[in-house]
């Protein structure tokens, strides 16, 4: 399935880490102390590691990894692995990996259920020191244009490939709206998700050509099907170039104006976003502030970063406080059953206290310096007590920077996303509170249909088209207008032709997407008036199926 539109040609580079086998491997007597010290510098790093997840954390977490920490410099695991470097002349990987588990059997046999539970967190601790010590080792070479497979991969990771040099993505995992194919769209990597085993088939695989539009990979391929897609990228890449629609207003036919923004959560996707003509940034996805599974920045490196995004951004930021939990995962997210309706956005925000003001900080000093440019956008609320505890807060802490000299931009608009169908519901209500509304239609989809939006199993039922959705949105647009608030919409339903078709036949004139969908978004609603596009909205909001909405698009003329 598509994840991100395009064709790429290149080398196979498949990434499978679950699959790390360490293997007994004996060393040779000259290289002994080295293999020492890697096992030492691979326990300092860890340390440090945890060291620096232990600050600002709650009690529970911090004692977790503080047990972490005694586990990882025990003495006597410690004086074990070296004796199996040293005596038994085992390569510093399989000496962690046969230490840990002989000590992991010990606990097996004690029968202890406390222990029992530990035995997770020992395996981790085991596997990332191994990781650890063989860093250096598995740089791993990475050719200009690479096609990666792998099973699932973070945002961060991946902008971290692509800036060495991979030009497409394809995952076994994951949805048209999980991160990483959002982040691959950003970034205009082709990409496809929920290709199943492409893990296990592409292992030995040196070339491929990946036509992510028609959701195909096509490994070792014949010269001629190279020789028919160089072609047609060629002729793709003449197209973009001779498109002028970007220069143009962003007007319907009958003169009425829209505004057509990105969703980016990298400064790499900024330029993308320039050269499609992005008006500002409708969406600024923060969690990657937070990722790395184990960096977290500090308040001086988060300013660094809302400075770096404004100085460079002409028009608004809305600014997306941390959306942690779901499928953005970081060092905070606890194990959940259902981490999706789980302690996610606004509820962990509210509930770590110092990650929350330390961001609000760094948003309200940058707006600041750049008046009337900031929006500040809450995710994941749900009720309506919430927004009220975001405003108290915000206006505290308002008054602390002003008594502590600081310039604090005291207008500065705040929204909430409505991702969620309570929200929705509650609209009217919620539209008293704030100032503006985006819509995330990627959750909405998601709670409304009930379908895991990152689950391959059922990925054909997550439709973002369903009338269901639509309604919900149509509803919120209504106590938008009757709040004479402003309502724009950030999920990815804003960059599908029929979605965007429909958004502004509603009224909705505010549309923030991945950049590389804003020139065939553009294309579509230039093309078209307003009458003829509310006539096709008012069409689909009486379907009953995404299928008979599908048709109706199909079929306008
Ligand atoms: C959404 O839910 O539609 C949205 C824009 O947020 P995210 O994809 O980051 O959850
Ligand atoms: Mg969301």
């Amino acid at each position: 399935m598509s994840g991100s539109n395009g064709i790429a040609i290149g080398s196979v580079l498949v990434l499978d880490k679950k699959k790390r086998k360490v293997q007994p491997k004996k060393i040779k007597s000259d290289t002994i102390l080295s293999h020492l010290k890697r096992y030492a510098k691979s326990k300092e790093k860890f340390l440090n590691e945890l060291d620096d997840l232990t600050e600002n954390l709650d009690n529970k977490t911090a004692s977790i990894l503080e047990t972490q920490k005694h586990i990882a410099s025990d003495i006597e695991i410690e004086k074990r692995v070296n004796t199996s470097i040293e005596v038994d002349q085992y390569s510093v990987d399989f000496a962690i990996y046969k230490v840990f588990n002989e000590f992991i059997e010990r606990l097996k046999e004690s029968g202890s259920e406390l222990f029992q539970q530990r035995i997770i967190d020992i395996e981790n601790i085991r596997d990332r020191l191994i990781d650890l010590s063989c860093e250096d080792e598995q740089k791993l070479e990475i050719e200009k244009g690479a096609i990666l497979i792998v099973k699932e991969i973070s945002p961060t990771d991946l902008v971290t490939f692509y800036e060495k040099g991979v030009k497409a993505l394809v995952m076994d995992k994951g949805g048209v709206t999980s991160h990483a194919a959002i982040i691959a769209q950003s970034l205009n990597l082709p990409c496809i998700v929920s290709a199943k085993e492409a893990v296990n088939t592409a292992s030995s695989s040196k070339h491929a050509i990946l036509d992510a539009t028609n959701g195909e990979l096509i490994l070792d391929p014949e010269k001629q099907t190279l020789d028919k897609f160089k072609k047609e990228i060629r002729r793709l890449q003449k197209e973009t170039k001779t498109k002028d629609i970007l220069k143009k207003p962003s007007f319907t036919k009958d003169g009425i104006e829209f505004h057509l923004r990105a969703n980016i959560e990298f400064t790499q996707e900024l330029n993308l976003a320039k050269e499609f003509g992005a008006e500002g940034i409708g969406l600024l996805r923060t969690e990657a502030l937070l990722y790395g599974g184990i960096t977290k920045k500090s308040e001086a490196e988060q300013d660094k970063f809302y400075e770096e995004i404004l100085s460079q951004t002409e028009g608004p930021v809305v600014i997306r406080l941390f959306d942690v939990g779901g499928d953005k995962l970081n060092f905070h997210t606890p194990d959940e059953d259902n981490p999706f309706l789980g302690w996610r956005g606004i509820r962990m925000l509210l509930d770590e206290e110092e990650m929350f003001r330390g961001q609000l900080r760094s948003i309200l000093k940058v707006a600041g310096k750049y008046p009337g440019q900031v929006k500040i956008l809450v995710p994941m609320i749900s009720m309506v007590e919430e927004i009220r505890l975001v405003k108290e807060k915000i206006a505290q802490l308002k008054s602390d920077l002003v008594n502590e000299k600081l310039t604090v931009d005291d207008s500065i608009p705040l929204g909430i996303m409505i991702e969620v169908p309570s929200a929705a519901l509650l609209a009217d209500h919620l539209a008293k509170e704030v100032d503006f509304f985006s819509i995330g239609t990627n959750d909405l989809t998601q709670y409304t249909l009930a379908v895991d939006r990152g689950n391959e199993q059922i990925c054909t039922l997550y439709q973002q088209n369903h009338p269901s959705v639509l309604k919900l949105i149509k509803m919120t647009y209504k106590a938008a207008k009757e709040n004479k608030i402003e309502i724009s919409v950030c999920g990815e339903l804003a960059g599908d032709e029929i979605g965007a078709a429909c958004l502004l036949g509603m009224g909705i004139t505010d549309l923030s997407m991945s950049p590389s969908h804003l020139p065939k978004v553009k294309e579509l609603l230039i093309n078209r008036s307003f009458e003829d596009l509310s006539r096709f909205s008012k069409a689909v909001l009486s379907c009953s199926t995404t299928a008979e909405i599908k048709h109706l698009y199909n079929n306008w003329d």
